[in-house]
Order: structure tokens, then sequence, then C-alpha cells
């Protein structure tokens, strides 16, 4: 089978026992073919390969007895960690023992929505860190701060630019956990990044391009028909390729956007390239 049949697969069924009929030939040519077509090498699939087995593992680097334990009890956690890690047949190195104690620590500590102040917009040259949008004071009303950049004036759309459309919270400032809270990501600063909320939307649980879920090649009806390009596969391609084809400037001194490769083409990551939008 060539990449197309099994890109051409409509029914999860069909397509899981078109893959469980392969035997070890046919799946190294199917991954072959697949990486031709993405243009990855074979490090990129061994690394992504590699970051989602260890998503799907991560739950099992904390016993349950520490998942569960009450907030209030005053049992030593490293216990429950030598304990576990003798289980699983793994020595209980200093090092471990500190990494699981701060991964139950996150776990365990209360994480409610972090505000953006004044100092994050600061430090951040008010521009959204992951697209460059920059926050002009349309964007900064509802927080009584003065921008930098003044005010917009005009409302710019375009229909591959997402954060331009739809309403004007897509724009605001939102404080992203770089690793998820869903992922037991803490409230660290080193782990907080000013984005805009269309780039925060999009991002959603992700740590990796290669984690976005299918939908980013596989637009709805709805949207192909509005020209309407989902958040998630907007964010996608800038996470993918955060610098301008054009003029090699990034997202700290432009507003990143993405333009269709081939206008007939369809709303997929590979028909999209990063590009620098005029404007500030
Ligand atoms: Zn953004």
């Amino acid at each position: 089978m060539e990449w197309i049949d099994f890109a051409l697969f409509g029914d999860e069924n069909g397509l899981q026992s078109a893959l469980d009929g392969l035997d070890a030939r046919q799946r190294a040519e199917a991954i072959a073919g697949l990486a031709r077509k993405l243009g990855l090498d074979r490090a990129d699939i061994e690394l992504s390969i590699l970051r989602l087995l260890i998503e799907r593992a991560r739950p099992y680097a904390l016993p349950t007895s520490l998942w569960r334990r009450p907030v209030t009890a005053s049992d030593d956690p490293r216990a429950h960690l030598r304990t576990h890690f003798g289980r699983i047949g793994v020595a209980a190195t200093a090092d471990r023992l500190d990494k699981g104690l701060d991964l139950y620590l996150q776990f365990r500590e209360e994480r409610s929505r972090v505000q953006v102040q004044e100092a994050d917009l600061r430090r951040c040259g008010y521009r959204c860190e992951h697209c460059g949008l920059a926050f002009c004071n349309e964007e900064l009303a509802r927080r009584t701060i003065v921008s930098p950049f003044g005010t917009r004036g005009t409302k710019k759309t375009d229909a591959l630019k997402p954060h331009w459309n739809g309403g004007d919270d897509l724009r605001w400032p939102t404080m992203d956990h770089d690793w998820p809270v869903s992922l037991y990501g803490s409230n660290d600063r080193k782990n907080l990044r000013v984005l805009c909320r269309a780039c925060n939307d999009g991002k959603m649980d992700f740590v990796a391009w290669e984690q976005t879920r299918s939908a980013v090649g596989l637009p709805k009806r709805i949207q192909l028909s509005l020209g309407k390009v989902p958040n998630e596969l907007f964010y996608t391609q800038l996470r993918r390729s955060p610098i301008c084809v054009d003029t090699g400037q990034t997202a700290a001194s432009t507003e990143l956007t993405v333009r269709l490769v081939d206008a007939n083409g369809p709303l997929v990551l590979d028909n999209f390239v990063t590009v620098a939008s005029p404007g500030i």
C-alpha cells in the first residue's frame, strides 16, 4: 500500500484491520512512505514516537497511592516513591526521588487561572510569544493598560488569520502554561508565557506538534466552506515553522501568520507556510 491508501481510509475500523494485517516489511515500507510525504527523517520519527510514548507512560511514574493522597496527609511522600520504584524494579536514586517529589507537588498544587500582569506584558514586549500579535490598546482595553503600540484603529481581517477574525477576545492576552496544567505543569514563572487567546486555544494541551489531533489535517466541512482556519491548525503551523519564509523575522519583531501554498489545496498542515503580516 502507498501512503495515500492509508490516508484515504475514512473509518477507524477499516484502518485498524489494514494495519493489523501488515507484516514487518510492510510496516517499514508504510512508515518510510508516510515519512517521505511529510518530509520527516528517521530521527524525527523516532523522536515523535518517543514523545507520544512518554506522555502515555507519565501517569505510571507515580504510584496510585500518591495520586490519591489527601492534601492533609502527614506521611512522607518519598516513602511512597521508594516503594513504587522498588515494585517497578528501578533504583530509588536521590535524583529520581527529587523529580518524583516535584511531579507530585505540581500535581497537588492548586492551580487557578493565572492572570496576565503589566509586568508580564513588558517582559514579552507586548506581543503574543507565539504568533507575535501586537497587543494594542484594543486588546488591553479591559485591563486599563496602555499599549506602547497605541491604537490599531482599523480592524484587520483575513481568512487565514484566526486571531484577527472571530470575537475580539481571540486577540486578548492570556497566560499559557508551556507544559500544560493537564500534564501537571506548574504555575512557576518559567512555565508561563503570554499568548493571544487564539494561540492558547489552538495550543490546547499539546507539548509537541506531533501530538496534535488528526483533526489538524482534517478540517470540518463547515470550516472549509467558510474559508476559516481552525486555531489548532494555525497554532501548529507556527509551532512547526516559527520564522517568516520571506524575511526570516520571528514573532519577537513581527506578527507571524500563515499562507496557503496551494490556494486550491486543502487546509492542512502541509499546505501552509509561515509569513510575516504587514502592519505593526
Ligand atoms: Zn498568538
